[in-house]
């Protein structure tokens, strides 16, 4: 049997990584499983490495936040080898998606019961992105990140170029075209989901699910800071698709086009400016996911 590959990177999260490798070892040792263990060097690693893995490898299991995980993804998309990413970054949008803890004993529990499932990937500009992007306003908010960024970041670290960009950012033109159809064509800001989980626990893309095919878009109509901070409020309470200004809708192929070159980011980091092309790549990736819980009904399975 193949062993099971361990992509670590050591500069996720606060030093959690240490704690569950350590357990997982123990857990994945008693339990019979052969391991392989990577720690990554630097940007783009994991995706050199995993590029690399026998198509019959057995599973790859991901320490690290959504940027490694996204990094594996980008290699092994189209494969049928199987990802399982643990949850030690900042954010952890993927394995909070789909209730996956940093316990070892269930890590452990999960590749033993290889409940398996195909989920969409998103392409961007001929990039692959697994969980959102942002056009506009957050895009500005990596960049301005990535400049000053000197290793491990932390929620704190996006205060200041958030309070910057919200002072200084001109709420860009977009023309967004949906499967062949202009959709919007205004001032504002775009988001694209495969997952409905962003940043801080806001769900923008809210009906999202990585199953079904289709990218959800989210746009909301902002030509100046008051709007935005409505919009901000209304997210929070996950009713602004139901808003006036706010555009809610489901695609397959979407180019976005604006006068002058609007920054991106994709999955968290920095990502091409505009004209963007996005198209989704429906069941582009397995992953590993949890066993059914039983529910409260004895007869219901709870849905991942
Ligand atoms: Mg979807």
């Amino acid at each position: 049997m193949q062993p099971i590959h361990l992509i670590v990177n050591p500069h996720s999260g606060y030093g959690q990584q240490q704690h569950l490798l350590a357990d997982l070892r123990a857990a994945m040792r008693q339990a019979g499983m052969a391991t392989v263990e990577y720690v990554t060097t630097g940007p783009a690693d994991a995706t050199r490495y995993a590029g690399g893995l026998p198509p019959t490898t057995q599973a790859v299991v991901v320490v690290g936040g959504d940027g490694t995980v996204s990094e594996v993804v980008n290699a092994l998309s189209g494969s049928e080898i199987p990802i399982l990413p643990c949850p030690v970054g900042t954010e952890n949008l993927l394995a909070k998606d789909l209730g996956i803890s940093a316990n070892a004993r269930r890590i452990v529990e999960i590749l033993q019961c290889r409940r398996i499932i195909e989920c969409d990937v998103g392409r961007i500009n001929g990039r692959i992105f697994l969980l959102i992007i942002g056009v506009g306003f957050d895009g500005e908010v990596v960049r301005r990140l990535a400049k000053v960024r000197t290793g491990h970041i932390s929620h704190l670290s996006y205060f200041w170029p958030i309070w910057r960009t919200f002072w200084e950012h001109d709420f860009p033109r977009l023309r967004i075209v949906a499967d062949g159809q202009e959709i919007f064509n205004d001032p504002g800001l775009a988001f694209v989901g495969n997952i409905s989980r962003y940043a801080a626990g806001l769900r923008i893309c809210r009906d999202a699910k990585p199953d079904d095919g289709l990218l959800d878009l989210v746009v909301f109509g902002c030509r100046a800071r008051p709007r935005l901070v409505l919009h901000a409020g209304w997210t929070l309470l996950r009713r602004h698709p139901l808003k006036g200004d706010v555009i809610y809708h489901q695609f397959k192929r979407l180019l976005v086009e604006s006068d002058s070159p609007v920054p991106s980011q994709v999955d968290g980091d920095v990502g091409p400016s505009t004209p963007l092309e996005v198209q989704v790549l429906p069941s582009r990736v397995r992953l590993l996911v949890p066993p059914p819980r039983r529910s409260f009904w004895p007869w219901r399975e709870v849905p991942i």
